[in-house]
């Protein structure tokens, strides 16, 4: 069995408890890598190396660190098909998403922030009476800590790691210890790409183990964080008193708001994947679908119809539009939200159980796309994240009845709206309690745009300047003259 091993320092080192967690292959329900679980000593070491690192990194320019930043993205295209495939069997996503979605866009994570570092800069304020100027300087924090979860391991992880070392901090890395396999493989291209050893330290463990650790840890600086909203809140309670900087990215229960003049069938096509992409995994997914009521129930027909068509099955197996869900525990939550769904007075349209596939896939996690109908707004199948193949659907007159709907939640991540109703639109937009709205699309990423939500959503936005400026500190300097 493959046992994962911490990169401190540009070495690879088993934890100091030699104890490892089992990494299991969601397709087949059976482990079949191990996963250190580290704890404080390892972190020790890693923030250690980051330390002694940083002064060096931090000064190098920005086009060097563009140039390493290109050169791990040119060797995770190299890995391509290796990586997609590893993605596809640590976290149970069809194949076919991990080589278009979650490795190319790891790749173009560090190629974008490769070239924003180039572009980064202060602003300056000059002054009359008496002539000054103010010029304000960007500099990066120190050790910082990136905390990824499970649903689009590499993508993410990236996501924060790119900017962090952008910004010209040193970086201790923590992936969901649920995935962690594209991870171990970048700390080996990390090295290979050339980056100094402490630069970039790559942990591995639980979240109560060396995740608590980090939260806790005096010398680094911030935490970029993407999981779960309970976490999130943990992380914040921990780190707050220490006064580390914080980005927390978490859950979301997002409305897809649905209007009778939408384009019919690019709404249709989109809404089924916004509803199932990724087993439903993304923090993104539209599940609580609103449609206004003249089309509700060609709309339903219509939508049960495509659902029914998805082929739920082995990630690796080329027709496969639906895999695994990501862990026994995580199958275990969603079944237990069917119950809850069906007790609430909530009726199946599709769906609504666990599959088993022939051997050697019979201990697989798979679950059939569900959709369900009947649900008021406000029980907890529509209120509290499922995270998986589940939406429902639910019937809308006016524009103020599925405002009141949308909003009233505790999460406020995303929205999708679908009209053609230019002015509906812009008024919809400017009203939804979202972080993201998309009119007419769904899932459309331009990496320079703010990315994060409201309420129990997030704290802080990622993306394009906003990810170099958590990253750095601000420093004004006043020059009189
Ligand atoms: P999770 O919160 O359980 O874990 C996320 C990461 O935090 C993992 O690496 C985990 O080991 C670590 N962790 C757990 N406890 C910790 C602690 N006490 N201190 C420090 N670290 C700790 O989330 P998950 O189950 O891996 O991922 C699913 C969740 O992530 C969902 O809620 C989803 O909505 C959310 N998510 C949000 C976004 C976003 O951009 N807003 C994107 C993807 C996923």
């Amino acid at each position: 069995m493959q046992k994962i091993l911490n990169q401190i320092n540009n070495q690879f080192k088993a934890p100091a408890t030699n104890k490892y967690l089992p990494v299991f292959d969601p397709s087949k329900g059976v482990p079949y890598a191990e996963v250190p679980d580290s704890n404080e000593k390892d972190l020790n070491a890693a923030v250690a190396a980051a330390r002694a690192a940083f002064p060096a990194w931090s000064e190098t320019t920005p086009r060097h660190r563009h140039d390493l930043l290109v050169k791990l993205a040119d060797l995770i295209d190299r890995e391509h098909e290796a990586l997609a495939k590893m993605e596809s069997v640590d976290n149970g996503k069809p194949l076919s998403l991990a080589k278009v979605v979650d490795i190319p866009r790891a790749a173009s994570n560090f190629r974008f922030f490769a070239n924003a570092i180039t572009q980064f800069s202060g602003d300056a304020h000059s002054m009359n009476q008496p002539d000054a100027i103010n010029y304000t300087l960007r500099q990066p924090l120190g050790v910082v800590a990136c905390i990824a979860p499970w649903n689009l391991p590499l993508y993410l992880f990236t996501w924060k790691i790119a900017p962090a070392l952008a910004a010209g901090n040193t970086v201790i890395a923590k992936p969901s210890e649920v995935t962690p396999m594209t991870a171990f493989r970048l700390a080996e291209l990390s090295v290979e790409a050339g980056f100094p050893p402490g630069v970039l330290n790559i942990i591995h463990g639980t979240g109560a183990g060396i995740g608590n650790a980090i939260s806790t840890h005096p010398q680094i600086k911030a935490i970029s964080f993407t999981g779960s909203t309970v976490v999130g809140g943990k992380i914040a309670s921990l780190a707050a008193p220490l006064f580390k900087k914080l980005s927390l990215e978490m859950g979301g229960k997002n409305p897809n708001i649905i209007f009778a003049d939408c384009d019919y069938d690019q709404m249709l096509d989109t809404t089924l994947r916004s509803s199932f992409a990724n087993q439903g995994q993304i923090c993104l997914c539209g599940s609580r679908i609103m449609v206004e009521r003249p089309i509700y129930e060609r709309f339903k027909k219509d939508f049960v119809e495509k659902t029914k068509q998805l082929k739920v099955g082995p990630p690796l197996e080329k027709e496969t539009t639906t895999g695994a869900v990501v862990s026994k525990q995580h199958l275990n939550k969603i079944l237990s939200y069917l119950e809850i769904a069906i007790s609430e007075g909530g009726q199946f349209l599709c769906g609504g159980q666990r599959i088993i596939l022939p051997p050697p896939f019979e201990k697989g996690y798979y679950v059939a796309p569900t959709i369900i109908e009947g649900l008021p707004a406000d029980c907890r199948t529509n209120q509290e994240e499922i995270f998986g193949p589940v939406v429902t659907i639910m019937p809308f007159d006016t524009e103020a009845e599925v405002l009141g709907y949308a909003n009233d939640i505790p999460y406020g991540l995303s929205t999708t709206i679908w009209t053609q109703d230019i002015s509906r639109a812009h008024r919809m937009a400017k009203k939804v309690e979202a972080g993201i709205v998309w009119i007419n699309t769904w899932m459309m990423r331009d990496l320079r745009t703010p990315f994060g939500g409201v309420k129990s959503s997030g704290v802080g936005r990622e993306g394009g300047w906003e990810a170099l400026r958590f990253f750095t500190e601000m420093k004004n300097v006043c020059i009189k003259y």
